[in-house]
């Protein structure tokens, strides 16, 4: 369904950016991935799907690297027909203890390079009448948890640039939607459930249940293959008029 288009997944290296960026690939899509830490592990993979990869190592704090990431992109395929903004890191602390530099950190990779990724990718996809862009916000986009403030302001600033996004391009081929997970278990919860642990003095997997029982009525973690197949959706013919959407695969937390 999508041989041909590029795909660039923020934050590819790891977690939900990894399963849909494979989840892209295997309809066909190349893809450009990002991120810290292994590279060779996620090309390996992605490649494995028969799809060209590449891969562009940009801090998305550092709206300069972005622009690199940008241009290094349109080098390698021509353009970015999909981006996916998913690209995001935690820090949990009330608010009188939230050290002003993790919420500086937060505020820039969770919500500003999704804008800045944003305008330097539309106006290839204005010029070709195509595009999707889809950003990983969470459930924290939607409704609060104690001792997130930059993240839940983050990632209700990202549903707020959906809503714009998909505004402004509302009479072209260009769709901006937003996908919102509940728990999903990827190195960013699993460092919330080690410290749950440890707090408590209690089993890993006790903590997973714990966490899950607070807030998931269906006491199940969502995957990045369901983020993945999601992604696929907004990116298929089906999804059109789709726009502006913030849905969440939340296992119920926001239903409540
Ligand atoms: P993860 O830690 O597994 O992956 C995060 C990715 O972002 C990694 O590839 C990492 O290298 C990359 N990254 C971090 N800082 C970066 C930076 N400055 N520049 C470039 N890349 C950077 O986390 P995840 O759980 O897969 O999270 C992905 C997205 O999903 C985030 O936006 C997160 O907020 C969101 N999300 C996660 C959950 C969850 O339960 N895991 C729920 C809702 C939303």
């Amino acid at each position: 369904m999508l041989k041909g288009k590029t795909a660039l997944v923020t934050g590819s290296t790891s977690g939900i950016g990894l399963g849909i960026a494979k989840a892209l690939a295997a309809q066909g899509a190349n893809i450009v991935l990002n991120g810290f830490g292994d590279v060779d592990g996620p090309k390996a993979e992605v490649a494995a799907l028969g799809v060209q990869v590449a891969y562009h190592g940009a801090d998305m704090s550092k709206p300069a690297e972005i622009e690199a990431m940008m241009r290094y992109a349109a080098e390698q395929f021509g353009r970015v027909d999909i981006l996916v903004n998913n690209a995001g890191i935690q820090h949990v602390a009330r608010i009188e203890n939230f050290p002003p530099e993790r919420w500086d950190a937060i505020i820039a990779i969770n919500l500003s390079s999704a804008f800045h990724a944003t305008r330097l990718a539309l106006p290839a996809m204005q010029a070709a009448g195509w595009g999707r862009i889809i950003n990983v916000a969470s459930v924290h986009g939607l409704v609060a948890s104690a001792e997130k403030a930059a993240y839940v302001a983050a990632k209700h600033g990202v549903v707020g640039l959906t809503k714009v996004t998909a505004l402004e391009n509302a009479t072209s081929g260009i769709t901006c939607n937003a996908i919102c997970p509940g728990w999903v278990l990827t190195p960013l919860v699993q460092k919330q459930v080690d410290a749950r642990a440890a707090a408590l003095g209690v089993s890993n997997d006790e903590a997973k249940n714990r966490l899950l029982g607070e807030k998931e009525p269906s006491l199940q973690f969502t995957t990045p293959e369901e983020l993945g197949a999601l992604a696929v959706f907004f990116c298929s013919p089906a999804a059109n008029n789709v726009r502006g959407v913030a849905w969440n695969m939340d296992g119920g937390w926001v239903a409540q």
